[in-house]
């Protein structure tokens, strides 16, 4: 896997994500924000939503609203998730998330994690990993 340096721009969409959980953090219920930075420069935000049977995760929610207002590709994008300790985290997208991000531009940058410095990857090398 091959990682890149973030740049200012990567890190507002970080603060963007963590402004979203840390807004709607609900224990147990709402504890992951995204946020997607589409090709024409503007973020869109979400958070998962969870009931009993039904887990929608919040990039899937982000790009939902991003497409609903029109986009289709996108720049790149970042899942921020606040667990017990309300200490904001960079997570790696699930397996279905990786693949719908894929599904509308391979070339999107994924914000990662890599020994507690935030990094990034294009979309198609999560999938190529796994
Ligand atoms: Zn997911």
């Amino acid at each position: 896997m091959k990682y890149v340096d973030i740049t200012q721009k990567d890190q507002e969409l970080i603060e963007t994500a963590t402004a979203i959980i840390k807004k709607n953090f609900l224990r147990g219920k709402h504890h992951v924000g995204s946020a997607v930075r589409a090709k024409s420069g503007k973020i869109y935000a979400g958070i998962h939503l969870d009931s009993q049977n039904v887990d929608v995760c919040a990039e899937n929610v982000a790009m939902g609203m991003a497409v609903s207002n029109g986009e289709r590709k996108f720049d790149s994008i970042v899942a921020i998730q606040m667990r017990d300790v309300p200490r904001p985290t960079i997570i790696l997208p699930c397996k279905t998330c990786q693949e719908l991000i894929n599904f509308y531009e391979t070339e999107t940058w994924v914000i990662v994690e890599v020994d507690g410095q935030p990094k990034k990857c294009r979309a198609k090398e999560l999938l190529t990993f796994a």
